[in-house]
């Protein structure tokens, strides 16, 4: 290493924006100082160091180079000035060795929809052990073993007056923080799919990754799936809420950083079964077709159950084991034969 990490260290934090510690991935993440971070100045956090390559980049911009060009860049000094002063140099912020303490904050209620009802707390069941919806709920809950899935979020609420999401299950997106940012309802009632879709999203909500904050370095491995429930059974599941069929964009942009700040697990695309459905056959083409890896249910399950929620409820389960998903997850190449012979 030319110039120590220290240096380096000193000069993301005097140039970058609003920066942070990653721990679980050793990076530090900030505001991108080249490109400003297109119009979302101080609101994202695309530009990345990555202490153990030694490089820095930019989800945004594209930026992508050693420290000592990025320090070149943004600082206008020349290479034999960087290495000069790093030489000389000695302030470190004693702040930047310190990790940020982790805060577990309360549910910010307004982030939720209107009067939500926490269903795992025991008072508000009891205030409520008469309401017909909420009874409804939890049978829901149980029928489809949500209440005992490993990977379920710390809290499943219904809201009894909200103008959209009213006499729906709400599943709260937490991020990193712990805070609820983003969230999908569920229809309770068949008759109501005639006014709303199965799964709603947060109205003008940003698009967070589900359960993010539950993501274990002791496995190497992220589970993406479309939709919460289906990840709710396997350790390091996540959820996109929703890929267009049509749409080059699988993430948003919160998703892109959120998953950024993961670069050493693998990413495994978990769609409903290819031998079900047409549109899940589209989707993994297209998954495939960029390079992605993508679970392809074996062919008979596939044939049996259209998803994973499914075959957890008829098979009594509360997990599946990741080997189950890894074994069976192909890309390239290997992946288009895999499907070749589904579409026969
Ligand atoms: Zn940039």
């Amino acid at each position: 290493m030319l110039i120590p990490n220290e240096y380096i260290l000193q000069k993301f934090y005097q140039y970058a924006g609003y920066p942070k510690f990653k721990k679980i991935s050793n990076t530090y993440i900030a505001g991108c100082p080249i490109c400003r971070e297109g119009k979302s100045w101080l609101k994202k956090r695309r530009c990345i160091y990555i202490v153990d390559d030694n490089v820095i980049c930019c989800h945004n911009c594209g930026w992508y180079s050693d420290t000592i060009k990025w320090i070149q860049e943004v600082s206008n000094m020349s290479f034999n000035e960087i290495i000069q002063e790093s030489k000389e140099f000695d302030v470190l912020p004693l702040d930047i060795l310190k990790e940020e303490a982790e805060v577990k904050k309360p549910i910010t209620v307004d982030r939720l929809p209107k009067d939500s009802i926490n269903l795992f707390d025991d008072n508000q069941l009891e205030y409520f052990k008469d309401n017909e919806v909420i009874q409804d709920t939890l049978s829901l809950i149980k029928r489809r073993k949500i209440d005992k899935a490993i990977n379920r979020p710390d809290t499943l609420l219904v809201s009894l007056n909200d103008k959209t999401h009213k006499n729906r299950l709400i599943i709260p997106f937490y991020n990193e923080d712990n805070e609820i940012i983003f969230y999908q309802s569920r229809a309770i009632y068949d008759k109501d799919l005639k006014f709303y879709p199965k799964y709603l999203s947060k109205v003008n909500g940003e698009k967070s990754l589900y359960n993010i904050n539950k993501i274990s370095p002791d496995l190497d491995y992220i589970f993406i799936f479309e939709g919460p429930i289906d990840s709710f059974f396997v350790k390091n599941g996540t959820a996109v809420a929703g890929i267009q069929e049509n749409s080059s964009n699988t993430f948003s942009s919160l998703q892109e950083q959120q998953l950024a700040g993961f670069k050493f697990h693998k990413k495994v695309w978990v769609l409903d079964s290819q031998w079900a459905d047409k549109a899940s056959r589209t989707k993994t083409q297209k998954l495939i077709d960029s390079g992605e890896s993508v679970f392809i249910w074996p062919e008979t399950l596939g044939k049996k159950y259209k998803d994973i929620n499914d075959y957890c409820i008829d098979q009594n389960l509360d997990s599946i084991e990741p080997e189950f998903f890894i074994s069976n997850t192909t890309e390239g190449l290997k992946a288009k034969l895999s499907m070749t012979v589904i579409c026969r």
